[in-house]
């Protein structure tokens, strides 16, 4: 079933970034595990994938314990964990233990709270700042105004390590109408890179959209019902 539907996104992820003069090797595909069994995401192990987003850290927390005794019996190794749900202070604890990238981040105190945690225990924790293009106010991110600031900001703490822009657009029945946020995000990581920062990732694209952002420019997709199916 996994292996059926990844062999089909692989060959999506091919074509549409042969279409936009891509290397598909440029694009990470981040399965969002959110609310699947644990089971489910052995089975993607099992068909090779690698990267796993959650969106709670208590819903992560559990599945990673087990996942880590699972993944020891079964010589799994290379497993990466990404944060990609809205991070309070009082998680921030416990997300810097469990997450190798924190795609989340959308606050100066956020992101100061991440540093101190991260020097706690010895990490430079990866980061990525998520951008909210539409200025809805009921969805999180920061907005184009205050980016660079926070940027600034990241790169004078000493245990975050900025590697990008995540963003999670409105959504849209055809995925056409969402190009321009994407081309919009690829604009502004341009931007900060003209400004001097070397930032790389652009974590954009869900399961209804990804072909539009790979050929808009992400690094980082990110898909849940496509690999696992419905919720
Ligand atoms: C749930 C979620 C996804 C995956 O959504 P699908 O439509 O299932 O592919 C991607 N990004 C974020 C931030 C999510 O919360």
């Amino acid at each position: 079933m996994i292996t059926n539907n990844l062999s089909e996104i692989y060959k999506r992820i091919y074509r549409a970034a042969l279409k936009s003069d891509r290397d598909p090797k440029d694009v990470t595909l981040l399965a969002v595990s959110k609310t699947f069994p644990l089971d489910k995401i052995v089975e993607a192990v099992d068909a090779g994938i690698r990267f796993f987003g959650e969106s709670r850290v208590q819903e992560a927390e559990k599945k990673i314990k087990v996942f880590t005794e699972i993944a020891e019996n079964k010589g799994f190794t290379n497993v990466k964990w990404h944060l990609v749900g809205h991070l309070q202070t009082n998680k921030v604890q416990k997300a810097v233990r469990l997450f190798d990238l924190i795609q989340s981040v959308d606050s100066v105190h956020l992101l100061e709270k991440i540093d101190q945690e991260a020097r706690k225990i010895g990490k430079i924790q990866d980061v990525l700042i998520q951008v909210n293009l539409s200025e809805e106010t009921t969805k999180f991110g920061i907005s184009e105004d205050s980016l660079i600031d926070m940027v600034k900001k990241a790169y004078s703490l000493n245990n975050v390590r900025l590697q990008g822009l995540m963003t999670l657009p409105p959504y849209f029945d055809n995925p056409e109408d969402v190009r321009p946020y994407f081309k919009r995000l690829y604009e502004i990581k341009r931007e900060i890179q003209r400004s001097g920062y070397t930032i790389y990732h652009l974590s954009m694209g869900m399961s209804h959209d990804f072909e539009v952002a790979i050929e808009e420019g992400a690094t980082i997709i990110r898909l849940g019902t496509a690999i696992f199916g419905e919720r």
